[in-house]
């Protein structure tokens, strides 16, 4: 049992909201009052994925502005030079490397990997 003051105004407005409901005013406030909270509870939810997801994308954003580790992947195991027969870039300096350019791939324990580097980076890491 719940017992409040409300004004006039509210008492008339919920007695006849039930009237034309044909359901008992009792019924008609704890039906309202459950419908509140559930709303209350949902926005509440929201707001939680929003901010889940707020701080995802920050910490996507802190992982995308750390520098890219410039040391070889582990599983590379050598450099292979080749005469690309596309286009494409360096890995470490984003230099593209044109069809019919002398690169080196980075060749793993199972073949060839993505990694294409141009000569100087190749130095580089190799210095
Ligand atoms: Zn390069």
């Amino acid at each position: 049992m719940l017992h409040t003051r409300i004004s006039q105004q509210l008492a008339e407005d919920i007695g006849r909201m039930a009237e034309d409901l044909r359901v008992p005013v009792s019924n008609l406030v704890r039906n309202v009052l459950e419908e509140v909270f559930s709303v209350v509870e949902r926005v509440t939810e929201n707001v939680g994925d929003v901010i889940e997801g707020v701080l995802d994308e920050a910490g996507r954003s802190r992982r995308r502005a750390a520098p890219a580790p410039r040391q070889d992947p582990p599983d590379i195991l050598g450099w292979q030079q080749l005469i690309l027969a596309r286009a494409g870039c360096c890995a470490d300096c984003s230099a593209p490397l044109s069809r019919g350019e002398r690169a080196y791939v980075g060749v793993t324990g199972s073949g060839p990997s993505p990694v294409t580097l141009c000569a100087d980076c190749l130095d580089a890491r190799c210095a």
